[in-house]
């Protein structure tokens, strides 16, 4: 059983809508709006059988040139809604950062303000714990609501069920995140918008603004910078080109709209080795490339 045209594309331009501007079809797109189509959709064996891509506000992801050919999902509809209760915000995996984080500043409640300077969704957040100045989403989860391809089911797990690591939130292998469970800490607003507006400010002064790019290439080694290792192994001619690192930042890279995928994850692997030969330290992605 499909579903309906209005819910699926066919050769999904990743590149138009991905944050790097660049990135191979998904030749298989469905927008899933409630539950109801999702599992609608995963009862079709053909379907389920084949390799699985969900896609958030693709922020950090980069698909290389040949495209996806297996079901790619992106949430809509009910996973973009906020519910506010009184113990807990259920916030859909489709909700964008910068939106919830304005949404709870608006509400009086703190802790959020770091996600205002995040360009992801809250499913994306929580595959990737991301985080920045010293917060990460996993502090803020009380549990996540996933679906389980396998199953055909939904299930609920809470935070200290799960092992979440620097950059490496909840990762099951074909399950697609529905929402999250939040906290709910009350603050003074005008507290939560000046905390937004510094982090906004450092974010201003220390990466690159309104280029195509990824955030940051690798994580951080353990009690090492990765754009440190990265400036002392290079040179001149990384911060030149198409694709070329940042002077502000030299853990990022901005790149030129439609620059082939496969280019990009070839400039990264460069970059890996110079590292490599210079501290023999490999550095590990954070951007997701998908083959
Ligand atoms: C300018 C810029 C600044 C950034 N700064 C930061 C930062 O400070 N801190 C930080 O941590 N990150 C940062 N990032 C990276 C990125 O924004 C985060 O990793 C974010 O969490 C990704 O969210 P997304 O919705 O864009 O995910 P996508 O790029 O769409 O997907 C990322 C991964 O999550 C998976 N995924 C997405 N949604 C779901 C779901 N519902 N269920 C299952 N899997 C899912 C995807 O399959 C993929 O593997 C930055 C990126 C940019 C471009």
């Amino acid at each position: 059983m499909t579903l309906e045209n209005k819910n699926f594309f066919s050769n999904y331009p990743s590149a138009k809508y991905s944050w790097l501007k660049s990135g191979g079809k998904i030749s298989h797109l469905y927008k899933i709006y409630n539950l109801f189509d999702l599992k609608k959709l995963f009862s079709d064996n053909h379907i389920k059988e084949k390799s699985l891509l969900v896609i958030g506000n693709l922020s950090n992801t980069l698909i290389k040139d040949k495209g996806f050919r297996g079901t790619g999902i992106k949430l809509s509809g009910d996973f973009s809604n906020v519910q506010i209760n009184n113990d807990h915000m259920l916030v859909g995996a489709a909700v964008l950062d910068n939106y919830f984080s304005k949404l709870c500043y608006k509400k009086g409640i703190s802790g959020y303000e770091f996600l205002y300077t995040i360009p992801g969704s809250i499913g994306g957040n929580i595959f990737m714990n991301a985080g920045c100045y010293n917060q990460e989403i996993k502090d803020k989860l009380i549990s996540v609501i996933y679906y389980d391809v396998n199953e055909n089911n939904v299930y609920e797990k809470k935070i200290n069920e799960l092992q979440f690591h620097y950059r490496k939130g909840f990762q099951k292998s074909n399950t697609i995140i529905l929402y999250g469970k939040f906290k709910i800490t009350s603050g003074d607003q005008k507290n939560i918008k000046k905390l937004m507006q510094e982090y906004e400010a450092i974010r201003n002064q220390t990466q690159p603004k309104k280029a195509n790019c990824c955030g940051s290439i690798f994580k951080n080694p353990i009690n090492k910078s990765a754009w440190k290792l990265i400036k002392s192994s290079i040179d001149e001619s990384f911060y030149e080109g198409p694709i070329k690192l940042s002077k502000l930042h030299s853990n990022f890279f901005e790149n030129d709209p439609n620059i082939s995928a496969n280019s990009i994850d070839l400039f990264i692997s460069k970059i890996q080795d110079r590292v490599k030969e210079k501290h023999q330290i490999l550095l590990e992605r954070e951007l997701r490339i998908v083959d």
